[in-house]
């Protein structure tokens, strides 16, 4: 990584996607929407709403993503989960969205609430993420992304049934992939060739967590089936009270992902935002990614 040139050296403008969570408070949904603001002028290809484990958000994430819809001209996509209903309270949901003007599903299995004992299917509901996306389908002709992950989903039989996986929910109908985030981008990019070798065709797009709070992405990661290299433990050892600090490196650790992987030809990133917009920004600023009164500008050196 170290010869990269400075500015992103893909080819073409880079597309993004940003992804927010459903606010719980007042406070919570003033951040989010400061945040929306913030980025919206970066004209991205989409922004998603995630849906609470369990299914505990259905009528937050529906507010939000509607809300979006009605307040912005950006394209609103919103999370679902198989998690805890049958297939037709599910189906019922994905038509409040059509009829609500969604046109865009992130299609997910979903994890079993905390302490529940690990993931089984609900009776009577969608097992997992490939039937859920047959079962939108059905529906509505929804645009449907899916989840992919670069380290393999902890829970699959092998990478290669993982992968299998994927084509599975692109066979069913996804049109797009997005990763799981990582933290080396050459695990991104093995995986990419391993995708394309499977005949899979749709964009795969990496999922960039810019990371401020490592003690908790730690907590988070082994269950979600992201790696963290030891490396990063050394980046971030010493900062726990030291926030400030943390946030420089966190850029400075996107950027760099970023770079990699937009010199190995990746057109589109998608950013878990945690609903706050300052790395993300920068992020893509860097990319060459700017408002849309400054779009002809170029790369910026970091
Ligand atoms: P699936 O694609 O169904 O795969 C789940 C596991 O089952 C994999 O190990 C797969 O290999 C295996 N599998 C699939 N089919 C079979 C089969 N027939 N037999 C045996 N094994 C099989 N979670 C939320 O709760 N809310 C969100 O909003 C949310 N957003 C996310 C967004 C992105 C971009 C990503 C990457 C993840 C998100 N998640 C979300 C987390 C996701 O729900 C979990 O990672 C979940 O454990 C797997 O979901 P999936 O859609 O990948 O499942």
């Amino acid at each position: 990584r170290a010869g990269l040139p400075i500015a992103a050296p893909c080819d073409g403008p880079i597309d993004v996607s940003f992804e927010f969570f459903p606010p719980k408070t007042d406070k919570m949904q003033e951040s989010l929407w400061t945040c929306i603001r913030r980025l919206a002028p970066l004209r991205p290809k989409f922004v998603s709403v995630t849906y609470g484990a369990g299914g505990t958000t259905r009528e937050r994430t529906h507010e939000t993503v509607v809300d979006i819809r009605r307040k912005t001209d950006l394209e609103p996509a919103a999370h679902l989960t198989c998690v805890g209903a049958t297939r037709e309270e599910v189906d019922a949901v994905a038509r409040h969205y059509w009829e609500a003007g969604i046109r865009h599903i992130v299609a997910l299995r979903g994890d079993a609430p905390e302490g529940a004992g690990g993931y089984g299917p609900h009776p009577g509901g969608y097992a997992y993420a490939a039937d859920l996306v047959a079962g939108l389908k059905k529906v509505a002709d929804f645009e449907v992304s899916v989840a992919a992950y670069p380290e393999t989903h902890p829970e699959a039989q092998s990478p290669d049934a993982d992968v299998e996986n994927l084509k599975r929910k692109v066979d069913a109908g996804a049109t797009r992939a997005i990763s799981q985030y990582f933290f080396n981008p050459e695990d991104f990019l093995r995986f990419r060739d391993r995708v394309r070798a499977a005949g899979i065709t749709v964009p795969l797009v990496p999922g960039i967590l810019p990371v401020t709070n490592f003690a908790t992405v730690c907590k988070f990661s082994a269950a979600c089936g992201a790696g963290i290299p030891p490396w990063m433990h050394g980046l971030f050892d010493g900062l726990d009270e030291d926030p400030e600090t943390r946030k420089l490196i966190a850029a400075t650790l996107a950027i760099e992902t970023c770079r990699a992987l937009a010199a190995e030809g990746v057109g589109e990133f998608h950013f878990y935002t945690l609903n706050r917009a300052d790395l993300t920004y920068a992020i893509c600023h860097v990319l060459g990614v700017r408002a849309r009164a400054a779009a002809a500008a170029t790369p910026a050196a970091v």
